[in-house]
């Protein structure tokens, strides 16, 4: 992995680089789920404690913030991590694999918390370079909805200093190890979770003309829903709509009363995840006055889009290549479809969220994120912290010379 020599914020970083690790396989191997960080949060704030940091627990539940001082009366920049695990198994057969059974840090938070205390610790060596405040956010349960940010926003996490800016970051096995990937503008989806009844009348297959068969209604719904993606919404514009689950009758010679179908949709665009959510509608409508029966729909909004500012994202590349080399540095067009809820800091602040790449195929590191195999080769988060650093040093500086 080549890195720009000489960068004072990675050569730090590496000199860390030992203690970083250690911090992530200790996380790995005592995984916990949203909202029972207790363990790592305790760990989070010892470290952010012993740096000299001012310190605040239990925000937001088991969330941590802790602040850097710099120069007085300077702006703040915030840089966020989230801190749980997965309920799930963790399969790999390494010294670190999880020891909390049906628990495993398989979408790489354990790396992410890691990589911000070792920031933490850059900042804290050389904060003699800071033209203002750096906050560090520590956040509880990403990977449950309603997810950990909401409640650390309510809770304060970003007043006392006010925060100007927020940086986070997150581990892609889509991109080769080392690389740094920023989007510009909508950069993750909105999603929301749907449960649709189709409603009819139950009888016996005999007599149809007595009854309302809620499955063939459902069957039209299925067939008819996937004209929303190819024929409805516009093709520039990602778009999820799927069918995760179908439940309906007790036995092969009973048409049943209804059907529950549940999914989930997602969409790049905030406003056209209501219009899909509408769409549904007026098609699962269709069905049901197809089949004389009655339909009901059920949206719950998960995470909105994370929206990355396009000003914050030309000074981000601008520090990242101070750090690696220009061509690990990738300004990419492609968003990922899966949600984050570190969106509704960006709708506090303006902010960026850039994914370190993680593939490194030759040492087996290529399963995808939620994978009970999934893991990385730990070498590439000395390089994510100082990148972190050299970005939260550099917008203080930017701020005080211009506006966003
Ligand atoms: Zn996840
Ligand atoms: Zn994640």
């Amino acid at each position: 992995m080549a890195v720009t020599p000489g960068n004072t914020f990675l050569k730090t970083a590496n000199d860390l680089a030992g203690k970083i690790s250690d911090l992530r396989r200790d996380f790995h191997r005592h995984p916990e789920l949203g909202m029972q960080e207790t363990r790592t949060s305790g760990i989070v704030a010892e470290h952010c404690r012993n740096l000299g940091l001012d310190l605040r627990t239990k925000v937001g539940n088991t969330g941590v913030v802790a602040v850097l001082h710099g120069k007085k009366n300077g702006p703040c920049v915030a840089i966020r991590a989230d801190m749980d695990a997965l309920p799930m198994t963790d399969d790999k057969t390494v010294p670190y694999a999880s020891s909390n059974p049906g628990i495993a840090h398989a979408c790489g938070h354990d790396a992410n918390t890691a990589i911000l205390m070792g920031a933490a610790e850059i900042l804290t060596r050389h904060s003699d370079l800071l033209q203002g405040n750096v906050k560090f956010i520590f956040q509880p349960s990403e990977d449950t909805v309603p997810g950990g940010a909401l409640p650390m926003i309510k809770d304060g996490a970003l007043e006392n200093p006010s925060v100007q800016g927020l940086l986070s970051s997150h581990l892609m096995p889509d991109y080769d190890e080392g690389e740094i990937i920023v989007k510009s503008g909508y950069s993750t989806i909105s999603s929301a979770g749907f449960t649709l009844k189709m409603l009819g009348k139950g009888g016996h297959p005999a007599y149809p003309q007595l009854t309302n068969d809620p499955v063939v209604m459902a069957g039209h719904v299925i067939t008819a829903a996937q004209s929303i993606v190819s024929r409805r919404v516009d093709p520039q514009d990602p778009t999820i709509l799927c069918f995760g689950s179908v439940h309906g009758g007790t036995a092969g010679n009973i048409i049943p009363d209804e059907v529950v179908l549940t999914g989930t949709i997602r969409t790049l665009k905030p406003e056209a995840r209501d219009e899909l959510a509408a769409l549904l509608d007026e098609i699962a409508a269709g069905a049901a006055k197809i089949g004389g029966g009655r339909h009901a729909l059920e949206v719950q909004m998960e995470y909105p889009s994370v929206y990355n500012h396009p000003g914050m994202v030309d000074e981000f590349l601008i520090s990242a290549r101070k750090v690696a080399t220009p061509d690990q540095v990738i300004h990419t067009d492609r968003p990922t479809m899966s949600g984050e809820d570190v969106s509704y800091f960006h709708q506090q602040a303006p902010g960026v969220r850039w994914l370190l790449g993680i593939r490194n195929k030759e040492l087996g590191f290529m399963y995808p994120l939620h994978s009970p195999l999934f893991d990385f080769n730990e070498t590439v988060m000395p390089l994510a912290a100082a990148v972190h650093a050299q970005a939260a040093a550099d917008f203080l500086v930017n701020r005080l010379e211009k506006e966003l």
